[in-house]
């Protein structure tokens, strides 16, 4: 079996490569992949950049040239819903654009022709991660997860995307991901650790939590792998 995992930020992979050890690299697209060989698995470890544009490349690469067939993307979010704090685990059911909007022309606000709003992740690997939550006896919420190309960090704005998408949880790649894998049929898992709550203060919140946040998704991603 061939893994994919993708972090957006050098913080959310450096814990998996410590945690991994041994690792080729790869160099495409202007990103490094790091290719590691294990017992029953080859694991393949992107930092993608952030933003949509970037993970998109990135999945995209991981499934056509290193034929990964599952992708788990690993990082941090703002928390939405207010029974998410800062360092809770985050699943999403489902993953949107909030900032797709062409309602002009008389689509829903989200929606793209052709494609979906909600893409839907893959019970198969949410189910493992639940196993993993179970057995650490950790909290893990499932629900709708939003994405944009906007660090939100404005009270009103997160209400707007809570309204018009029901997510619990705001970040900047899940949904691009999402995207690549549904049209090439590649089960995916998007987790992700609160590192603030999408406010006012978001910017102070993501800077001291951010480390913290994205090493408890990555050790949880971690953990999935040895159950895959
Ligand atoms: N401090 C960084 C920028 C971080 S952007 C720098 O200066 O380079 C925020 C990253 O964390 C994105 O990868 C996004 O997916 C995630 N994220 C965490 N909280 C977020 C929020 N409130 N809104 C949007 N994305 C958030």
């Amino acid at each position: 079996m061939t893994i994919g995992i993708i972090g957006a930020m050098v913080e959310e992979i450096t814990p998996l490569l410590e945690r991994f050890g041994e690792h080729k690299t790869h160099s495409i697209g202007g990103n490094t992949y790091y290719e590691i060989s294990r017992e029953n698995h080859t694991i393949f470890i992107a930092y993608s950049k952030i933003g949509k544009v970037h993970a998109a490349l990135s999945a995209s690469v991981m499934i056509l040239k290193f034929n990964c067939e599952k992708i788990i993307f690993s990082g941090v979010a703002g928390g939405l819903s207010a029974d998410l704090k800062v360092g809770n685990l985050v699943l999403g059911s489902k993953l949107c654009q909030y900032d797709v909007d062409i309602t002009a022309f008389g689509h829903a606000l989200g929606f793209i022709p052709e494609s979906k709003l909600y893409m839907e992740s893959a019970t198969e690997l949410n189910d493992i991660a639940k196993e993993v939550a179970k057995a650490r006896g950790i909290a893990l919420k499932e629900g709708i997860i939003a994405s944009g190309d906007s660090f939100i960090a404005d009270s009103k704005k997160k209400q707007w995307i809570v309204e018009h998408f029901n997510a619990v949880a705001v970040e900047m790649e899940g949904a691009a991901v999402a995207v690549v894998c549904d049209s090439c049929g590649i089960p995916f898992c998007i987790l992700r650790s609160i590192s603030d709550s999408a406010d006012g203060s978001a910017d102070v919140s993501f800077d001291e939590f951010l480390e913290s946040s994205a090493k408890r998704s990555a050790d949880f991603v971690a953990s999935m792998c040895e159950r895959i």
